[in-house]
């Protein structure tokens, strides 16, 4: 996608064609090839959209249908591991047109781009412990949002979250958090506190993990009015969802 000047700049400066790479201006003789052996080991489909359409092409729900049928696979140990072909990769560097912007928790267990299947250029992923928003985490959504025009912001929670944890044990006066850490869990805080009590300490884990999700969420279209207008303007979809560590199904929260 070529941007108008001054968006084209800013793209530019701040994120870097080197740093945050991915992108479209993409060749159909590549996304051919790719697609080959992308299906080569699986007769299962290309999860992302054809490459050679624009930024903003795909809408919100087809996007979100695209990331559950790559959870499927990765469910089934069926992934196709799509683009990351070294040809798809060179096809990249002019530009990129991410289907969909996912924030999630830090935690080595749930990388987005793993348990939905995708491959490079495909997400535009931000990811910050327990999905907690700071203006930086914020701006980096609205910059998929507003410049590379993802129609889809998935927050995902996931299961023994180790920031909600925390967080718990901060509500509950045990444990002890330092440094930005105490800063990080405190963000967290309000989900555990309005998420009812449950004797069942995983349960309760599990509900916080949701509840801060849903939260999140929620703060999005608080925290922004880029992502406020692209929902009424353009109809940006917003998910919460939640991944479980043992059969790796991301659920979408209602
Ligand atoms: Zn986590």
């Amino acid at each position: 996608m070529v941007l108008p000047g001054s968006r084209a700049l800013t793209r530019r400066h701040v994120f870097g064609l080197t740093t945050l790479a991915a992108g479209g201006g993409l060749l159909s003789a590549c996304a051919s090839a790719d697609r080959a052996a992308a299906t080569s080991s699986s007769a299962a489909p290309a999860p992302t959209a054809p490459p050679s359409e624009a930024a903003g092409a795909v809408s919100g729900e087809d996007a979100w249908k695209q990331l559950l049928a790559g959870n499927t696979r990765f469910i089934g140990d069926q992934p196709t591991h799509p683009h990351q072909a070294a040809q798809w990769r060179s096809s990249l560097v002019q530009a990129q047109h991410p289907f969909a912007c996912v924030l999630g928790c830090g935690d080595s267990r749930v990388t987005p781009e793993l348990v939905f299947d995708t491959g490079l250029g495909d997400v535009f992923t931000v990811r910050s412990a327990g999905e907690v928003l700071d203006d930086a985490v914020l701006g980096s959504i609205e910059y998929s949002v507003e410049h590379v025009r993802t129609n889809l912001v998935v927050v995902l929670g996931h299961a023994g979250c180790g920031a909600v944890s925390a967080a718990i044990d901060l509500v509950r006066h045990k444990g002890e958090v330092t440094g930005n850490i105490a800063t990080l869990v405190r963000a967290v805080e309000p989900a555990v506190l309005a998420t009812p009590p449950d004797p069942d300490p995983g349960k309760f884990l599990t509900a916080c993990v949701a509840e801060q999700a849903r939260r999140v969420k929620t703060e999005l279209a608080e925290r922004s009015e880029i992502i406020r207008d692209a929902v009424a303007q353009r109809g940006l979809k917003v998910v919460a969802a939640t991944y479980d560590l043992a059969d790796g199904k991301v659920s979408e929260l209602t």
